[in-house]
């Protein structure tokens, strides 16, 4: 039997109001990890406040625009000074500006990258001087089935989401002799604010090419975040983990 238990892990989950990090945040805190979940806003953040208050786990949402470097900088440290050195990095915080690429417009392009790819190399060097030194750490990375078939209208997604996998394996590569694991969750279409942006009629096509015929629930993926922050998923690293119902296989 897989040991899930975090007692003891500090865990920062970006974008942790709402969706697949709120999942995220809730199941990790619920197994044990002090968890601290982020959210554009104010009220956002204080929103994880009460959600964690609520389930009578330990933790606390901020605010953080990731985007933002001297605001990520800030966030990191005020963590550790709270809580002590994060030693679980979930980044999931992500946008869509979707478009088909003849129409795409340079801040659809920028916007997205910005958000979806550089912040998670300025998030991971913010968090992993002190994994080095303890030699130990996990960095999971929210990428997309998207990332890995592509789709016609989101070449910046596409691209944002491909490109942290080439980060998930080379950071793999540079970290392993530090027993850091670093990999990556590709989720298919998962019930969430940005899949409600879907027309019905596109969500019920997608329905269709999947092989368990639903869409994702955010706990389907909470669940795989779980386990690759656990003990069991040890030698694990630098791995995308699919979980999209079958909707496709490699
Ligand atoms: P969502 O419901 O739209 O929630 C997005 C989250 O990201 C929110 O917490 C939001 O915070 C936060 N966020 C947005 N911009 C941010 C910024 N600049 N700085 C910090 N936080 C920011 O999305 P979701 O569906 O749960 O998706 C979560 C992750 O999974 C994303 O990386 C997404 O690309 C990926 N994913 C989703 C699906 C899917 O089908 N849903 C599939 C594959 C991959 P606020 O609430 O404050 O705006």
């Amino acid at each position: 039997m897989n040991d899930q238990t975090l007692n003891g892990q500090i865990a920062l989950i970006t974008g942790a109001s709402r969706g697949i990090g709120a999942a995220i945040c809730d199941t990790l805190a619920l197994h044990g990890a002090t968890v601290v979940g982020t959210a554009t806003s104010e009220s956002g953040a204080a929103a994880i406040t009460e959600r964690l208050k609520g389930l009578g786990v330990t933790g606390c949402g901020m605010q953080l625009d990731v985007t933002d470097a001297e605001a990520a900088s800030t966030c990191v440290s005020a963590i550790s000074e709270q809580f002590g050195p994060i030693s679980i990095l979930v980044n999931n915080a992500g946008i869509t500006r979707d478009n088909l690429f003849m129409r795409m417009k340079d801040d659809e392009w920028e916007d997205v990258i910005a958000t979806n790819l550089s912040s998670v190399f300025r998030m991971s060097k913010l968090v992993i001087k002190p994994m080095v030194k303890a030699r130990s750490g996990r960095i999971i990375n929210i990428s997309s089935v998207v990332g890995i078939t592509g789709n016609a209208g989101q070449v910046n997604y596409a691209a944002s989401k491909a490109g942290l996998l080439g980060m998930t394996r080379s950071l793999a590569r540079e970290l392993g002799s530090r027993s850091i694991t670093i990999n990556a969750i590709a989720p298919g279409f998962i019930e969430s604010d940005m899949t409600d942006a879907l027309p019905e009629d596109q969500k019920n096509k997608i329905k269709g090419e999947i092989s368990l015929g639903r869409l994702g629930t955010p706990d389907d993926i909470a669940q795989t975040c779980l386990f690759l922050a656990s003990d069991g998923a040890a030698y694990i690293t630098g791995q995308t983990i699919s979980v999209n119902g079958g909707m496709v296989m490699p």
